[in-house]
């Protein structure tokens, strides 16, 4: 099994120390691809889109050529994983109104996205969170986090605070709107694993 991670920018390094602490957890092989540039991604039987920052990222994944391959893979049915500015990388929609910049979307879920939904008073918080498929909380990070305040009819919503969606699914693509890897419980890491299987 191999999990690639784009590893342009952002918070690659604890992505990569996540998944192999759960591969190893499973006791299943498995290798961490680390994606920065094209020809990988179509190697890989997962792709995860890390936090960082969204303008960036997608702009980079973009000029590199893995935008595309994303695209393709997720049509193919590979999960696609995308936590905080890797949310707002695999929306449709966005708010651009609000902020001026051009941001590259991959367009993989039917959701529209709010940079910095949670606004500065909170630029850092932690709460546990219910998620529709996990039978106790989950402490959950959020640093700066996006929110989908809007989904289509396709979309599964795992999760939600004051209205906000901070979880989601549409089939293959999972966007989680905090950090799962900034934390010991492996518990959405494993759900994300169990989508590779059943694929
Ligand atoms: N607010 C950031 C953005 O819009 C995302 C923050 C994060 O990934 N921690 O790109």
């Amino acid at each position: 099994m191999r999990i690639g991670i784009i590893a342009i920018q952002g918070d690659v390094s604890e992505h990569i120390d996540a998944v192999e602490r759960a591969l190893c957890e499973r006791d299943i092989g498995g290798e961490v691809l680390e994606i920065r540039h094209e020809g990988i991604v179509p190697r890989c039987d997962a792709v995860i889109l890390p936090g960082g920052e969204s303008t960036t990222l997608g702009r980079l994944i973009e000029r590199e050529g893995i935008a595309g391959e994303i695209q393709n893979a997720a049509k193919n049915g590979i999960p696609v994983l995308g936590t905080c500015a890797g949310l707002i990388l695999v929306a449709t929609r966005g708010d651009e109104q609000v902020h001026k910049t051009h941001q590259h979307l991959l367009g993989l879920m039917d959701v529209k996205v709010n940079r910095n939904a949670f606004g500065r008073q909170r630029e850092s918080f932690e709460i546990n969170l219910d998620l529709a498929f996990l039978d106790s909380p989950y402490t959950a990070i959020f640093i700066r986090a996006p929110a989908i305040m809007d989904a289509g009819p396709e979309v599964d919503v795992l999760s939600t605070i004051n209205g906000r969606i901070v979880a989601a699914r549409q089939n293959n693509v999972l966007a989680l709107a905090f950090h799962p890897e900034l934390t010991p419980d492996l518990r959405l890491h494993h759900y994300f694993l169990d989508m590779i299987s059943v694929t």
